[in-house]
């Protein structure tokens, strides 16, 4: 019998297995996926994110593995330009896009490492439950017998489409339709630092160094455009990136090759899960989800998952019950996320409000709140602060913004 079962083992899933082998408990964390494989991400890590892994003591081993490191951010929406990048966050000055294949490998690893049994392959299907609680998981390898395995505890960091969700009943309670789809690849031959450009008639390029030399190049359109996209893939790509920022379309053409195939998505509507339950938690994508527009996946699986591996070690060690502990853990990640989850699911429409129009154009003008704009894309600076009406005042007579635009209160 485990302390606890974890189901999923990427960027939600083997740091909490981690972080609660590390205190010893007894941890087995389960994938049907084995390491190292890729999946469908943009892999664009903040300060924040990898303020955490450098806390683990695992960022230098990333690092050494020579991810690109990125320190000018180029961020644009229609005319609005802004760059620079965000004040250190824990001494952290740089921020990379390590491939999943390279990055999930490491944390898989590093749980291991701790001491957590790591069973790769293996498909759940079913939660064990015994007296109203989540009591194990049931599941198999391929073809192979069906097996069980009894835990204090289960927690599903199996990604959006969570199976443990499913199987314990967690229902959605807060749902934001997604706007957008997505298609990107990998490209030889670019010299770019990062790009996030949406460009006018709703459409977005994201382009940023990765791992072997290669840049990842991604463009978005509104979901109604979808079907004219796939008419032709390779013509479209080119023609967002020609319209959103026409020198670098050029030198897509003239020198980028693409090394893989396209990876393509219609997003998921962005919601919020309910996340804790007799015996049972969710963490990451399984109970929360949003855009990758503000590239925020991967920072929050790795900073919640270490909420819940406190929350959890409070109940495991018996300071208090652990259903209680769990409870305040979605409540501290509901308080904590919602600033990123609105900010995402309104600049993910691909056209902004008057409010960020106004908050945005007046920040371009200013260095000071362009420097601070950066710390709270990077998890630097709350949005509570940035947004705060009187911060907002101040930037606008800063930059002498015209009294009709001046729209401190998003609503
Ligand atoms: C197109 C796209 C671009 C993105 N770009 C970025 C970005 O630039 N930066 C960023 O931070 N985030 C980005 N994200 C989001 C980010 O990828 C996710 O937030 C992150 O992967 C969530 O991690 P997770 O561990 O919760 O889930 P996942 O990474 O989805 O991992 C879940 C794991 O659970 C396993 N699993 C699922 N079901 C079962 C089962 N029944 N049994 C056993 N195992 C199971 C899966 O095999 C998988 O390995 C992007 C997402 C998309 C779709």
């Amino acid at each position: 019998m485990y302390d606890v079962i974890v189901v999923g083992a990427r960027c939600a899933g083997s740091p909490l297995a981690m972080l609660l082998a590390r205190r010893g408990h007894k941890v087995l964390v389960v994938d049907r996926a084995t390491f190292p494989s890729d999946t469908v991400s943009t892999h664009y890590i903040h300060q924040a994110g990898l303020s955490r892994l450098q806390d683990w003591g695992i960022l230098d081993r990333l690092v050494a593995t020579e991810p690109p490191a990125m320190r000018h951010l180029t961020f644009s929406y229609t005319d609005i330009f802004l760059e620079g990048f965000a004040d250190p966050i824990d001494g952290i000055t740089e921020v990379y896009s390590p491939r999943r294949t390279i990055l999930d490998e490491i944390l898989v690893d590093e749980a291991r490492k701790a001491g957590a049994e790591v069973v790769e392959g293996f498909t759940v299907t079913d939660v064990i439950f015994a007296d109203g609680r989540a009591a194990g998981v049931r599941g198999r390898i391929g073809d192979g017998p069906e097996r069980e395995f009894t835990a204090r505890f289960v927690v599903g960091a199996d990604g959006r489409n969570s199976t443990v969700a499913g199987l314990v009943g967690a229902e959605i309670y807060r749902s934001v339709p997604a706007a957008c789809f997505v298609y990107y690849s990998y490209y030889d031959g670019l010299d770019w630092t990062f790009q996030h450009r949406t460009g006018f008639g709703q459409q977005q390029l994201g382009a940023w160094p990765t791992h072997h030399g290669q840049h990842l190049v991604a463009v978005m359109r509104r979901k109604e455009r979808m079907r004219e996209f796939r008419a032709d893939v390779e013509g479209s790509f080119h023609e967002i990136i020609d319209q959103v920022v026409p020198e670098l379309g050029e030198d897509l053409r003239a020198n980028g090759k693409r090394a893989e195939n396209f990876r393509a998505m219609a997003y998921p509507d962005n919601f919020y899960r309910r996340s804790a339950g007799p015996g049972w938690a969710l963490v990451g994508d399984a109970g929360y989800h949003k855009d990758p527009f503000t590239g925020w996946g991967i920072t929050d699986a790795l900073k919640y998952s270490e909420v819940l591996a406190e929350k959890l070690h409070e109940g495991l060690s018996g300071s208090r019950p652990t259903d209680e502990a769990v409870e305040e853990y979605t409540k501290i990640r509901d308080a904590e996320s919602n600033g990123t989850f609105e900010l995402t699911c309104s600049l993910a429409e691909l056209s902004l409000t008057p409010y960020y129009d106004s908050v945005f154009r007046a920040t371009s003008m200013s260095p000071e709140y362009t420097t601070k704009f950066f710390g709270l894309i990077a998890g630097g600076i709350p949005g509570e602060e940035f947004f705060a009406p009187a911060n907002l005042e101040r930037l606008y007579e800063d930059v002498n913004m015209p009294a009709d635009r001046r729209i401190v209160t998003r609503s």
